[in-house]
């Protein structure tokens, strides 16, 4: 045999190797056929959201002839950022402590490698969103699972404590979580904080608190979000816009470094280096200068939330055992079969994909990605409730 690959990458594969072959089914490509209702991803399945177009169009039109030029962290999208976060977060954000990324996947990317030293141990939630555990890898990093309280899914601050060792260089934290729907509340946050910080004196160097808060516009029922950078001052805040404005194609994002971090400029500095050398992982231009327009756009929660309300009805109605989530797009479901994933092949058999937990390490649940449109979501309904009533082959 051929080594045609390095090393490295046949093993990050191999780590990934159950969600690639879900992605590679056969079965899931036919979820673009018409008629089919998909529930997989966080993917738009409505027009895209109004402004959007005239803004980015407006964008494109040269206003200097630097227009088109390599960017970096424009001051131009900086200081959108940093009052936006200080309007939100009510502390003084400021430009130069933010670095523009191509959404999260590349603010995780960048943070890790600026972040991580081969070997170190790198704490991620589970059940994770899918890439956590070979971003910390391809990092050089060791991923530490530690599961979250199974009864209200809200962090295990025991169970962090004790998975913490003088290796420990970061943890992940996702919040709005990821399937399961949770904000993490401000009293979790502060325990968060006050371990992490124990960590840090015994270990004398920083254990970063790396903030993934896609979802931290997504909150329903008129709910607040405690951002666990607020607790925390070893904290990087990874914001993407792929969620607020349903374009996760068009990669936009950021990190924001709070105003109490000490040795901000080195850290900066270590995500400036790692921007260049993942492969100039600067947004594109058009995208930094729509900023300032689309900054302040936002997919229409009210309508997600009665979205969210309906299908909450209607499947636990039918019997599924499903808990409102507080914010994100998703439900989070156990599956009425021990095999989730014959469950959610069985489903899709009948035009319905959903996501099966193996492929977030939770056997024995699937989840819903409510932004599927509303014809999706009736069509759904009586085949979800058909097929809870059936019994498992075999
Ligand atoms: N973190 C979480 C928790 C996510 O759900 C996602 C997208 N599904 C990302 C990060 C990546 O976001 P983006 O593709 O916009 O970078």
């Amino acid at each position: 045999m051929t080594q045609a690959v390095s090393r490295r990458i046949n093993a990050l594969l191999a780590s990934m190797s159950g969600f690639l072959q879900f992605l590679d089914s056969p079965h899931l490509l036919r979820r673009l056929d018409p008629g089919v209702s998909d529930f997989v991803f966080g993917n738009p399945h409505d027009p895209v959201l109004p402004g959007y177009l005239e803004a980015r169009s407006r964008a494109l039109v040269p206003r200097d002839k630097d227009w088109f030029a390599y960017k970096l962290n424009e001051l131009e999208a900086t200081e959108v950022v940093a009052r936006s976060l200080r309007v939100q977060r009510g502390r003084d954000f400021t430009p130069d402590r933010i670095a523009m990324t191509n959404g999260t996947f590349a603010g995780l990317a960048v943070a890790l490698n600026a972040l991580v030293d081969s070997g170190d141990e790198v704490i991620y939630i589970s059940p994770p969103w899918f890439f956590y555990d070979v971003l910390i890898r391809a990092a050089g990093g060791t991923p530490v699972r530690v599961d979250a309280d199974r009864s209200t899914w809200d962090l295990d601050i025991g169970a962090i404590e004790a998975a913490v060792t003088k290796r420990t260089r970061a943890i992940i934290v996702n919040s709005p979580n990821n399937p399961t729907g949770v904000i993490y509340p401000a009293g979790t946050l502060e325990r968060l904080a006050r371990v992490l910080q124990t960590a840090s004196d015994a270990a004398g160097r920083p254990v970063y608190l790396l903030s993934d808060e896609a979802y931290n516009h997504i909150l329903f029922d008129g709910r607040s979000y405690p951002s666990p950078t607020d607790f925390y001052d070893h904290s990087l805040l990874l914001y993407t816009y792929g969620k607020t404005h349903l374009t996760p194609g068009e990669r936009l994002g950021y990190i924001a470094l709070p105003p109490t971090m000490p040795n901000s400029q080195e850290v900066m500095d270590a995500l400036f280096l790692m921007q260049t050398l993942i492969g100039w992982a600067f947004p594109a231009a058009s995208l930094q200068h729509a900023l300032a327009e689309i900054e302040k756009l936002s997919i229409d929660v009210a309508t997600l939330q009665q979205r969210r309300d309906r299908m909450v009805g209607a499947l636990t109605e039918a019997g599924y055992e499903v808990r409102s989530p507080q914010g994100t797009f998703y439900l989070l479901l156990r599956s009425p079969w021990p095999d989730d994933t014959a469950f959610t092949m069985a489903l899709a058999d009948l035009d319905v994909f959903v996501l099966p937990g193996a492929t977030f390490e939770l056997p024995g649940y699937f989840r819903i990605s409510l932004t599927a449109n509303d014809e999706m979501v009736n069509r759904s309904i009586p085949i979800f409730a058909k097929l809870f009533t059936e019994p498992p082959p075999g």
